[in-house]
């Protein structure tokens, strides 16, 4: 006996992977039905469902891949509160045109201003329209390839991270005093240069750098490398949490004392 036409149907496409198309291809010929839809015009309604949810499914996969802290977006970051010269520039970075560049971006000022959010909000941004972005700690970085050097697995790791879009290495500075660690973060960055898009945030600017790498030779090669194609933003603005707990002194007071 032949298997039926409905199920020989169901078991090609599971065997082609089109599973949106199995899913839906009977509510959509139901629609189309109504709606008096040519052949051709199911097809391509079908199809172009597969290639949306296909593509939705590989951003939650970036999203997850990427580490980023979700709740830092740019939907959730107050643009007023940098010059408007900023809010203009992150327009234009979130097009990603910087990314097919290899363009670096580094954004430096005091603890709070916002670097952070700014470029997990950018970050993610572009993980939404399809780029691979990983976010990380520079400490937590550099500890990763520290024992991926010492497992003789640095070239690996370093492969891996170049199949990123962009590398988010967040509050570069707070680094140990260690040779050893700067070496790979030199070797990281210089193997990012003209290959992988660098976003970093620093409360260090350039010029107090040998903190980072110790000698002037390094400091300057690593200086050198990122700002070659780089977009450089200076966030000096005070602290967000500073002015939050302002506005929450000044705010008028309600009856019972307590600041609204
Ligand atoms: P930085 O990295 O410069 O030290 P963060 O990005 O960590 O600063 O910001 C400190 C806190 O203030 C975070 O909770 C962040 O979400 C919040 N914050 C900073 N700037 C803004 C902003 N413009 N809009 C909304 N929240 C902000
Ligand atoms: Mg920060």
């Amino acid at each position: 006996m032949s298997e039926n036409p409905y199920a020989s149907l169901i078991r090609h496409l599971t065997e082609l992977r089109l599973p949106a198309v199995r899913q839906r291809f009977e509510e959509f010929a139901r629609r189309a039905e109504q709606e008096d839809l040519s052949y051709e015009q199911y097809l391509v309604e079908l199809v172009s469902e597969e290639i949306h949810t296909r593509r939705q499914h590989r951003i939650e996969r970036f999203l997850t891949e990427s580490r980023l802290p979700l709740e830092k977006s740019l939907e959730t970051f107050d643009m007023k509160r940098v010059p408007a010269k900023i809010a203009r520039q992150v327009a234009t970075l979130s097009t990603g045109a910087f990314i097919d560049n290899k363009e670096n971006v580094l954004v430096f000022g005091n603890p709070g201003s916002g670097k952070t959010h700014l470029l997990c909000g950018l970050s993610q941004a572009l993980v939404r329209k399809g780029r691979r972005v990983l976010f990380s700690q520079a400490s937590l970085l550099v500890q990763q390839l520290l024992i991926a050097k010492r497992n003789l697995e640095l070239g690996k790791v370093l492969k891996r991270l170049s199949g990123f879009d962009a590398i988010l290495i967040d509050d570069i500075g707070y680094i140990q005093q260690d040779r050893e660690e700067m070496e790979v973060l030199f070797t990281l960055l210089a193997d990012c240069y003209e290959r992988t898009s660098v976003l970093l945030t620093s409360n260090l600017p350039f010029s107090k750098w040998d903190l980072i790498f110790k000698d002037p030779m390094t400091t300057a090669a690593a200086i050198d490398r990122l700002v070659h194609h780089s977009v450089i933003i200076e966030l000096n603005l005070e602290s967000y949490r500073i002015s939050a707990a302002k506005k929450a002194l000044h705010a008028p007071e309600n009856h019972n004392g307590v600041p609204a």
